[in-house]
Parts: C-alpha cells; structure tokens; sequence
C-alpha cells in the first residue's frame, strides 16, 4: 500500500469501514511508515476529542496516542481471529466433503 492509499482509508479506518484486507494492509503501512502514522495520529486525535466533547468528558488528560494503540491492535486482532474462523471453517468443510466421499465409496463396495 503506498502512502496516498493509506492516507484515504484513515476515515474510513476510524470509522470501522474497512474490509478485513484493507484493515490489515493499512495497520501494515501505518506500523511501517512514520508520516501515515503522524497523519493517523492527527485524525485519531481530532476524531476523539470531537466524541470527548460530545460526551461531555475531561479531554485533557485522556491518553489518545495509547487509545489509538489499542485501537490499531484490537482491530488487528479482530482480523487476525476472522482469518482463523475463516480456516477453521474451510478445514471442516474439506472434511465433511472427505467424509461424504468416503460414505458413498463404503455404500459402492
Ligand atoms: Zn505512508
């Protein structure tokens, strides 16, 4: 991912609106390249104090560089847990496919 790419996808990255692919291309990038993640930071930033001041919170001193930590990290772990259910899923359907297989190879002979 280049940088003008990973520079479009911060909204969408803030506000959850991302595949599981461009998630974790984009966390890759950002983790990788210090501008991204100067300008992520900036948009995390602005972002959390906007809802802070919605919801009517101390702002000042709120940790925001260690929330969007979390927040990079939780995600990458989201997308991490749906590429294993993914496999995991994959994996039992070979073996029910196998199964059936070897059912209707037993009724054969
Ligand atoms: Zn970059």
């Amino acid at each position: 991912m280049d940088c003008n790419t990973a520079l479009s996808f911060i909204e969408p990255f803030l506000r959850n609106e991302m595949s599981d692919e461009d998630k974790e291309r984009f966390i890759y990038h950002v983790k990788n390249c210090k501008d991204c993640r100067n300008e992520l930071e900036f948009y995390y930033i602005t972002h959390a104090v906007f809802n802070e001041l919605d919801k009517d919170m101390d702002a000042e001193d709120a940790d925001y560089i260690a929330a969007l930590d979390r927040k990079l990290e939780t995600t990458q772990k989201g997308v991490n847990r749906r590429r294993r259910l993914r496999q995991i899923a994959a994996g039992a359907i070979v073996l029910i496919l196998l199964a059936v297989a070897l059912l209707l190879f037993i009724k054969q002979v």
